[in-house]
């Protein structure tokens, strides 16, 4: 454990409202309904212009967080209705046409999808800035180096706990010693700086917060404290059991002062808040998804492992382009159809509206 130095620096905390002035757009500058560009970038209603596309290849895991999944129960997709490498890098590359520059592969478990390496050189070749890819680690001491031989720049993996009896509480499968290998294998492989996601549950790993972040001091990995979502496939998620972004970084200031990390000038649309240790040793973020919604500068669209279009996590609804794919559509319908998606985005996710419901699809099942 690292030992608290003086703390001359002045603490830069920080709400993001204060910064980009996000949080939800202001429903009243909507466009109007008809008025879709066909041309140009991606856009929506209000403006906010999608760069990023998550991609799901499949729905199944080797893992049972319980934030996520169920411990079993939950039904997967026929294979028939999965989209093949085929479908999923044509969705991609008209994405790129339309603007879109960076790509992260997910799940359910990217790393357990067959031939997931061919997979990634096919994205990569379709030439996006960024390609990378969130995964819970196991299966990384074996494919760490085929990957970012392929073109993977960079990876993030989830580890809820560093108590090795917590981590299988919490994951229900898989050793905590195998992900830790994972991450060091995804360093020798150049995919860095590593991003370890942390999802924080009150009452279950939130007295872990100065642990994780000693571990991003001792690393230099990047420790992203996630707020638990209203998405995990057993509904058990409630209000209280989320731990606020502002607690985490008062808790870590406190013992290791903290210093907000300023975003590129154009208002950086990542929604980790990202701050480094006053001393220069490391970075830590923190993803407000429930405290302080970052849907004003939301640039994200996802694809589902099933061929789904999805404009936000939260949505009730989305477009099918798997029938467009299979059905003979060219690439200027399938782009219609994202721009339609896009164009039909709401103002904001909802999820602190009294009105809120759970979408139907738990995050196993979008792809986070
Ligand atoms: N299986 C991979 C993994 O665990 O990293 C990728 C898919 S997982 C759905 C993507 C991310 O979503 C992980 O970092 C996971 O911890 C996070 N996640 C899952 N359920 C969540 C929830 N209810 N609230 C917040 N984050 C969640
Ligand atoms: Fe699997 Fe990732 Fe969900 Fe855990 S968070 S159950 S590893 S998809």
């Amino acid at each position: 454990m690292v030992i608290a130095g003086a703390r001359t620096v002045p603490v830069v905390l920080r709400s993001r409202a204060a910064v980009s002035g996000t949080g939800t757009v202001d429903p009243a500058t909507a466009r109007p309904e008809g008025t879709m560009p066909l041309r140009g970038p991606l856009v929506d209603r209000y403006g906010r212009v999608h760069t990023d596309l998550r991609i799901s290849i499949t729905d199944r895991c080797n893992f049972r967080c319980t934030y996520c999944m169920p411990e079993e129960g939950l039904p997967f997709k026929a294979r028939a209705e999965i989209l093949t490498f085929e479908e999923i890098a044509r969705v991609a590359g008209v994405a790129r046409t339309l603007g879109v520059t960076s790509v992260r592969l997910t799940g359910g478990e990217p790393l357990i999808r067959r031939s997931v390496v061919d997979l990634v050189a096919r994205i990569a070749a379709i030439g996006f800035e960024d390609v990378a890819l969130t995964t819970n680690g196991t299966g990384l001491d074996r494919l760490a180096r085929p990957l970012a031989a392929a073109g993977l720049r960079r990876v993030n993996i989830s580890c809820d706990s560093l108590r090795a009896d917590r981590f299988a509480a919490i994951r229900r499968r898989g050793r905590l010693a195998t992900v830790l290998a994972g991450m060091a294998a995804a360093e020798d492989a150049g995919l860095v700086p590593l991003k370890v996601n942390v999802v924080l549950i009150a009452g279950v790993n939130d007295d872990e917060i100065c642990d994780f972040a000693a571990f991003a001091r001792d690393t230099g990995r990047i420790v992203r404290f996630i707020e638990y979502m209203p998405l995990d496939a057993d509904h058990a998620w409630s209000r209280s059991q989320v731990v606020p972004a502002h607690e985490v970084l008062q808790r870590i200031n406190a013992r290791w002062p903290l210093v907000a990390v300023d975003e590129v000038p154009s208002g950086d649309p990542a929604p980790a808040e990202r701050y480094r240790f006053a001393d220069g040793r490391g970075e830590i973020g923190v993803v407000a998804s429930v405290t302080r919604p970052f849907c004003g500068t939301c640039n994200r669209l996802r694809l589902t492992a099933d061929g789904a279009i999805r404009n936000c996590l939260f949505s009730d609804e989305e477009t099918d382009v798997r029938s467009l794919l299979r059905g003979g559509a060219d690439d200027a319908e399938i782009a219609l159809a994202l721009r339609r998606c896009v164009w039909g985005k709401l103002p904001g996710h909802g999820i602190n509206d009294p009105g809120f419901l759970q979408p139907a699809r738990s995050m196993s099942m979008i792809g986070g």
